[in-house]
């Protein structure tokens, strides 16, 4: 069996080109534009690119976005100070703290220093929280982005064994969460890994879903994967590469060509998971925009 190639791209850039007409209407409307606010700390390169593709989809959504850069020697006093700042203007939409942070920063404690009703990451801990009982919420934007490709390719996820490997708050737990609850888009029987779990292969083996966010190149090979399971490897890490211009290439956690031989679906990195994460930042400001979460 080939799998089949779950293409993330081409269902980002058509969200992105139904998100864009919405927009549009509700600036016609009369409303002012959606305006997110991006916060960077420091100057990782990676985080710098991230930010680049995400202010790059505002642009083509019609979404006004700036970026406010702090030194990474920025207090937490300072951060909180710009935050509260962001919280209290009406003209911002959406705040977005790109992370990770510089260690002598809490990520926990700047996130909920966020107004939630801005927390289009779905990061804060009253959107997780929200997400957990099925209320209306931001919800974290890559597990919203998987569930959507689910959609767009009619992959049942109902009674399926689902199995998350990595259990991070921004991918992992809430993915975990999504696929377990009892709503539309989840009831899945849903297990979840980490780096404490025992003899991963017992797990991944019997998964008809298998989500893996570990950040490991290589961690998932063919023979832990069951026949026509469908795999998404959310998985970006920089591998050394001498034949590319910048020195590296991005892979995911999975072995993808062996993988592929053996799935019926699965994402490719780049081009899989990345792009819809982005697409559901867009939707999430937009809601923010409309109060559609939180009316006032
Ligand atoms: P994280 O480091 O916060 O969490 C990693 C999780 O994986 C932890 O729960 C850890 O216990 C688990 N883990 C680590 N090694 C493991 C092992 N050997 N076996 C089983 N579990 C193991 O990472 P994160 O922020 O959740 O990101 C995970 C990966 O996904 C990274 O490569 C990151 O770059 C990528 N990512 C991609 C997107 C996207 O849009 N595609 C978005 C966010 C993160």
């Amino acid at each position: 069996m080939s799998a089949k190639i779950i293409d993330g791209k081409k269902v980002a850039d058509l969200t992105i080109a139904n998100l864009r007409k919405d927009v549009e209407q509700w600036v016609e409307r009369g409303n002012r534009r959606p305006f997110l606010k991006v916060v960077q700390v420091g100057n990782d390169p990676a985080s710098s690119a991230y930010i680049g593709s995400k202010t790059n989809a505002c642009k083509k959504v019609g979404i006004d976005t700036d970026t406010t850069h702090l030194p990474d020697t920025v207090s937490a006093k300072d951060l909180k100070k710009s935050i509260i700042q962001f919280n209290n203007d009406d003209s911002i939409d959406g705040i977005l703290v790109q992370l990770p942070l510089p260690s002598h920063l809490s990520s926990h404690d700047v996130i909920e220093s966020i107004d939630y009703r801005k927390d289009v990451d779905g990061f804060h801990p009253m959107n997780i929280g929200r997400l957990s009982v099925d209320q209306p919420t931001f919800k974290s934007c890559t597990p919203a982005g998987i569930l959507e490709l689910f959609n767009y390719y009619s992959i049942p996820v109902k009674s399926k064994h689902a199995v998350v490997v990595g259990a991070s708050n921004i991918v992992g737990s809430p993915m975990a969460v999504m696929l377990s609850r009892e709503n539309n888009t989840g009831k899945a029987t849903t297990t979840i890994c980490h780096k404490f779990t025992r003899d991963l292969t017992t797990h991944t083996i019997s998964a008809d879903i298998l989500i893996v966010a570990a950040g490991h190149p290589n961690l998932i090979k063919a023979e832990m994967v069951k026949e026509g399971a469908v795999v998404i490897d959310v998985g970006i890490n920089r591998v050394a590469d001498e034949t590319s211009e910048r020195g590296y290439k991005l892979v995911g956690d999975c072995d993808f060509d062996a993988i592929r031989e053996k799935a019926s679906w699965i994402t490719p990195v780049p081009g899989g998971v990345g792009p819809m994460t982005v697409a559901m930042l867009m939707k999430n400001t937009l809601l923010a925009a409309k109060k559609s979460i939180y009316p006032d």
